[in-house]
C-alpha cells in the first residue's frame, strides 16, 4: 500500500512542474532522497487535508487528515470523484470552485461549508493550487484544506459578545443620563433661589451634588460615543479631510480664543472613510491638543499624508509631551495621564479614537514632536470605488 502511494505521490509529482520550474523538478527528481518515507510521514503528520485531483476531479491522492476527513483510505479515495462522497449539491459546488481554479490557472483561496460524509458540518479555508502536466497544460488541482469551523465559532460568539455590551453600554449611558439631568438642574436651582434661606454647609453639599453630576454626566457622554462608533458605510464619494478639520476648527473657535492658540490646517488627503468618523477623531485629538498641549500664542499643525491606500493623519503640539511609558497606556478606556491630573477628563477620547482607526483598518499613536510635544497619528484604509457593476 505504501508503494502505492509513493508510485502515486512520485507519478503526480512527475506530471505536476509549473512550465518555468521544469528543469528544476528534473533535476529534484534526480537528487531525490532515497527517503521517501520521511516527505510522505511529514505530509500524513499534517492537521490539514491535502488531496490531489486531476481534470476530471478524479482523486490522485491525499494524506492521513483527508483520508479521516472522508472516512475512507487513499487507496480507497483514488479513482473516485466527490460525487461518491458528498451529497450531490455539495460535490457540484466543489467541482465548480475546482472547474474556475483549472480554468483561470491561478490559485484560489475560498471557505468553503462541506457537510462531511458523516453528516457534520464544518467550514473549509481552502487553497487550491493548479498543478501542469509536462505539455505546459493544467493538469488538475492540489488542495490544502484547514477546518476552522471551531475559530469561526468562536470568533462569531466573540463578536456577539461585543456586540452585547456594546448594546449594554449604550442603555446604561443612555438611560443613566436621563435621571442625572434634573439632579444638576435642581440642586442649581435650589442654590441660586435659595441661596438666603440655606446655610454655608447646604450650599457647599448642593454645590458638590451638581459638580457630582456634571462629571458624571460627561462620562456618559463619553461613553455613548465610545459605543456609538461601529462601522458605517464608506460614502459614495472622498471626503474632503481638509474642509472636515476647517469644520471642527470653525465649531471649537470659543474654546481656540479662549486659550489664545492657532490651527494650522494643511493638505489633507481626501478618502472614503464616514465624514462623522472624522470629525470625531479631528475634534478630540483638537480638542486635546488645546487642553493638554497648548499654552498661550501656540499653533496645533494638522496635517496627513497617503502611502497607497494607506492614510495618515496627524494632530501636532509643542507641549509637555507625553511620557514614554504611557504612550501606550492612554490609548486604553477610562486611562488617563500625568498631564491631565490638574484637568477634568474621563480617559474616553483616545479609546474612541483607536476604536475608529482599528474599524478603519488602521491604528492611532502617539510620537513626540521633534522638539518637544505630542504628535497624535491616526491611519485608516481608504475605500477604493468599486468599478462600475462591482
Ligand atoms: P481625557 O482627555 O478625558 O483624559 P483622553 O483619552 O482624551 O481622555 O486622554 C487621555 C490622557 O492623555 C489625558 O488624560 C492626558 O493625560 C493625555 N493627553 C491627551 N492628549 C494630550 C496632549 N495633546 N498632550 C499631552 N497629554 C495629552
Amino acid at each position: 500500500m505504501e508503494d502505492l502511494k509513493f508510485k502515486h505521490c512520485k507519478d503526480s509529482s512527475e506530471e505536476a512542474p509549473l512550465p518555468t520550474d521544469i528543469d528544476r523538478q528534473k533535476s529534484l527528481e534526480k537528487n531525490r532522497s532515497p527517503d521517501k518515507g520521511l516527505l510522505r510521514c511529514l505530509i500524513d503528520a499534517l492537521g490539514d487535508l491535502i488531496y490531489i485531483k486531476d481534470r476530471d476531479g478524479v482523486y490522485r491522492g491525499c494524506n492521513k487528515a483527508s483520508e479521516n476527513f472522508v472516512g475512507l483510505t487513499e487507496a480507497e479515495q483514488i479513482g473516485k470523484t466527490d460525487f461518491d462522497f458528498f451529497d450531490e449539491d455539495m460535490a457540484e459546488v466543489i467541482r465548480k470552485i475546482d472547474r474556475e481554479v483549472l480554468a483561470s490557472g491561478r490559485e484560489y483561496h475560498v471557505e468553503e461549508w462541506i457537510t462531511r460524509p458523516d453528516g457534520r458540518r464544518v467550514l473549509l479555508d481552502s487553497r487550491k493550487t493548479p498543478f501542469y502536466g509536462p505539455d505546459g497544460e493544467v493538469a488538475g488541482i492540489v488542495g490544502i484544506s484547514r477546518d476552522i469551523t471551531e475559530r469561526k465559532q468562536a470568533e462569531e460568539a466573540l463578536k456577539e459578545a461585543n456586540r452585547e455590551l456594546e448594546a449594554f453600554t449604550y442603555t446604561v449611558s443612555h438611560d443613566l443620563r436621563t435621571p442625572l439631568v434634573p439632579i444638576v438642574g435642581y440642586s442649581d436651582f435650589l442654590r441660586e433661589n435659595y441661596r438666603e434661606r440655606l446655610d454655608e454647609q447646604a450650599l457647599e453639599c448642593l454645590s458638590e451634588i451638581s459638580k457630582s453630576g456634571e462629571k458624571m454626566l460627561a462620562l456618559m457622554e463619553d461613553l455613548l460615543s465610545l459605543a456609538t462608533v461601529r462601522k458605517l458605510d464608506p460614502p459614495a464619494e472622498p471626503v474632503d479631510a481638509a474642509e472636515v478639520a476647517n469644520e471642527v476648527v470653525s465649531g471649537l473657535s470659543g474654546q481656540l480664543c479662549l486659550a489664545g492658540v492657532e490651527v494650522e490646517v494643511g493638505d489633507l488627503p481626501a478618502l472614503r472613510v464616514p465624514k462623522t468618523l472624522l470629525v470625531q477623531v479631528f475634534d478630540n485629538l483638537i480638542l486635546n491638543a488645546i487642553k493638554y498641549g497648548c499654552k498661550r500664542g501656540d499653533t496645533i499643525e494638522v496635517g496627513g499624508e497617503r502611502r497607497g491606500e494607506r492614510v495618515t493623519f496627524y494632530v501636532r503640539d509643542h507641549g509637555p509631551g507625553i511620557p514614554v511609558d504611557e504612550r501606550e497606556s492612554i490609548f486604553d478606556v477610562f486611562s488617563r495621564g500625568i498631564t491631565g491630573q490638574d484637568q477634568e477628563g474621563t480617559g474616553i477620547g483616545l479609546a474612541t479614537i483607536q476604536k475608529i482607526a482599528r474599524l478603519l483598518g488602521g491604528r492611532a499613536w502617539v510620537e513626540e514632536t521633534p522638539g518637544g510635544g505630542s504628535t497624535f497619528r491616526v491611519e485608516m484604509v481608504d475605500i477604493p470605488v468599486s468599478p462600475p457593476g462591482k
